[in-house]
């Protein structure tokens, strides 16, 4: 899969230093993490749905036109997954895809509420996906933490139903430690979401919504006043606010960066464009992410490569780069320690060599 993403404007050898970089990834969707594999096997199980069966054909069937269509295809995948053994494979399969990509520790965004609308017993879901985390940090060595995202688009019934499921002690999975707010922005203003964003917070929930994907920099605003948020899903039009980046990298708020997300929904024209670079010139702290890598045609491996090319990063600027995520993350401190000094381990080398 890595071999067709190479960028050609970054060094062959810096490739192959990404390849090997030990890496945490912050935000990345559970559904929009199926590869072509796992959605044609799930595809097959369920032949009532639209969506393709072949891997060839889901190539074609993932390019989108704007970010509505993107909304329409993810939702139709989201409609593969119907069972716990469904939730399970996909969970375990991703992992897997992330450690061969040197994922150590991944936060993925779950939406469950997508997954009990559909009938999936509520404890069986939790169960699944707590099972599937066990098993890849034993056998894969990636360690997994959930962040349970309410999709906007569903309404204040979709926030009520995935408070609940974050915050009753009952339900709540051990590996969850966050709180998010996903799908179109347009229409679906952040402030409704507060009262939910409250309650998620007492329980001892981060905030982490997405904002000004494809909305300005109030959305962002709002995030940070309204729902708290301690880093911001995208945030890509905060370069139009300099008050706005001033503000984010004062606080030391992290931005959750998708490079080649925001060209497949259209969020930015081409990645030339990108508002990167603007970032890090405030001395905002950025983070480099997939969102839905296979939906994207992309991975991290990849997104480092973009963000090398885009920043003029070397192996030591991608080296901080991978040690920033890990700063921004939710893991605890002495996790946190030891996959920086991984990082810093495989660099010496890297650079001794
Ligand atoms: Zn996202």
């Amino acid at each position: 899969m890595t071999e067709h993403l190479v960028d050609p404007g970054v060094p062959r050898d810096l490739h192959a230093f990404v390849a090997g970089l030990p890496k945490a990834e912050l935000h990345v969707h559970h559904v929009g993490s199926a590869s072509p594999r796992i959605v044609s096997e799930l595809a097959a199980r369920h032949p009532d749905s639209k969506v393709p069966t072949d891997p060839e054909a889901l190539v074609d069937y993932f390019t989108f036109t704007d970010f509505a269509h993107f909304i329409d295809v993810y939702l139709s995948v989201v409609d593969l997954i119907r069972t716990p053994e469904d939730v399970r494979l996909l969970t375990y399969e991703v992992a897997r895809d992330m450690a061969r990509q040197q994922v150590r520790y991944a936060e993925l965004t779950i939406t469950p509420f997508s997954s009990t609308r559909r009938g999936i017993d509520e404890g069986a879901f939790m169960d699944a996906i707590e099972d599937a985390r066990k098993a890849a940090e034993a056998e894969f060595g990636t360690v997994l933490r959930w962040c349970f995202d309410i999709p906007g688009e569903a309404g204040l019934e979709s926030a009520e139903e995935t408070t609940r499921l974050a915050t009753d002690d009952r339900l709540r999975p051990e590996g969850l430690v966050s709180f998010g707010l996903g799908g179109p922005e347009i229409g679906v203003a952040r402030p409704q979401f507060k009262p939910y964003f409250d309650r998620a917070i007492a329980a001892g929930l981060h905030s982490v919504p997405h904002a000004g994907e494809t909305t300005g920099p109030q959305t962002v605003w709002d995030a940070l006043t309204d729902l708290r948020a301690e880093r911001i899903g995208h945030g890509t039009s905060s370069a139009r606010d300099p008050e706005l980046l001033a503000h984010l990298a004062e606080r030391r708020i992290p931005l959750e960066v998708c490079p080649t997300s925001n060209i497949a929904t259209r969020a930015v024209r081409s990645l030339d464009e990108h508002p990167v670079k603007e970032f890090v010139r405030a001395g905002v702290l950025v983070t480099i992410n997939s969102d839905d890598p296979p939906m994207f045609g992309t991975d991290l491996n990849n997104e480092y490569a973009v963000a090398a090319r885009l920043l003029g990063l070397d192996e030591r600027g991608l080296a901080d780069l991978a040690k920033d995520a890990v700063e921004a993350s939710f893991l605890d401190a002495p996790g946190k320690a030891r996959i920086t000094d991984e990082i810093d381990t495989y660099t010496a080398a890297w650079l001794a060599s």
